[in-house]
């Protein structure tokens, strides 16, 4: 399987287009030693040898147009176009969540290529009933295909055409927290397990990939799941429980918004400490978190525990 980090920010990317703290700020001055990031995107394709022809998106982020311009093996082939000049690549894409920073790439899909996207029934639910820009998606028959998964199911990622792409799908329910456009009508019409998801993909030759982008906390099942796959691209967003009240001023504390912090007793260099196998990675690290400044205390404290901070452009094969 080919893994590809289109994108690694947290929510509003970095630099966030609001912010002034010591990283943005350092980042616009041309003094900071680290790079910038657009906000989170991970392709995945079952290809092993020679070219990946088929990939499908984990999640759908805000920055995806760009995204796919910067990544070769995502532009449209002409030779595969038949008549028209129309043709991608990207087949599907699976959803976490309904968060807007994981959906809103979709409404970048919407020139009537054929798609499928995998959802659980309450994301599908959020964006189509109650949110109309989604009926773009599905202005013509052969447009987006919606499938529903169950929370905890293994479904196969099939391509428009219904063939398999050889990828395995596994959702982990991991908090119970909808977004907050969500209406109190419609939230009590939902299904708490169905919130907010981790994805385990599994490659035909049984490699695994863990992509856990937003976790709130973590129990013995879950630290089993992780052990068993060969990559975790974990919750990166925040450094400490307080950042961004000590940055802001105010605000909420990272466990508030479904977030364990990096550090700390409880934090995730501890917890996951004991991982042997994977190859462990931050990704979705919002633009506080002082890890990203790599002439710094925290980057190197990271770095020593054996894991990576994920940078835009990475691709590595399973
Ligand atoms: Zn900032």
């Amino acid at each position: 399987m080919q893994v590809k980090i289109m994108g690694s920010a947290a929510g509003g990317g970095f630099p966030q287009w609001n912010c002034a703290c010591p990283n943005c700020r350092a980042l616009r001055a041309g003094t900071f030693q680290g790079k910038a990031r657009t906000q989170t995107q991970v392709a995945v394709s079952a290809e092993i040898r020679g070219e990946a022809r088929t990939w499908f998106l984990l999640g759908a982020s805000p920055d995806l147009r760009a995204q796919i311009e910067a990544t070769p093996e995502l532009h449209p082939r002409a030779h595969e176009s038949g008549k028209g000049a129309r043709h991608s690549p990207i087949a599907g894409a699976v959803l976490a969540n309904a968060d807007l920073d994981h959906v809103l790439g979709l409404l970048l899909l919407r020139e009537l290529q054929p798609l499928r996207i995998y959802a659980t029934k309450s994301t599908r639910r959020i964006l189509t009933k109650d949110n109309s820009m989604f009926a773009m998606l599905q202005r013509v028959p052969d447009q987006v295909a919606w499938i529903e998964f169950m929370p905890g199911a293994q479904f196969p990622l099939l391509n428009p055409a219904s063939e398999d792409s050889g990828l395995r799908c596994r959702s982990l329910p991991l908090g119970t927290h909808f977004p907050a456009f969500v209406s109190p009508p419609r939230r009590s019409q939902l299904a708490p397990l169905e919130a907010s998801l981790g994805l385990i993909i599994e490659s035909p030759t049984g490699s695994r990939l863990a992509y856990m982008p937003a976790v709130p906390g973590l129990d013995a099942l879950m630290l089993k799941h992780l052990e068993s796959c060969d990559a975790v691209l974990f919750d990166g967003t925040f450094w400490s429980a307080d950042e961004l009240i000590r940055i802001q001023g105010s605000g909420q504390s990272a466990y508030d918004i479904g977030h364990l912090p990096v550090s700390g007793p409880n934090g995730s260099l501890v917890r996951l400490a004991q991982l042997r196998h994977p190859r462990k990675i931050y990704l979705h690290i919002n633009n506080t978190n002082p890890m990203l400044n790599q002439a710094g205390p925290e980057y190197a404290q990271v770095r020593d525990a054996g894991w990576e901070i994920a940078e835009d452009g990475w691709q590595f094969e399973l």
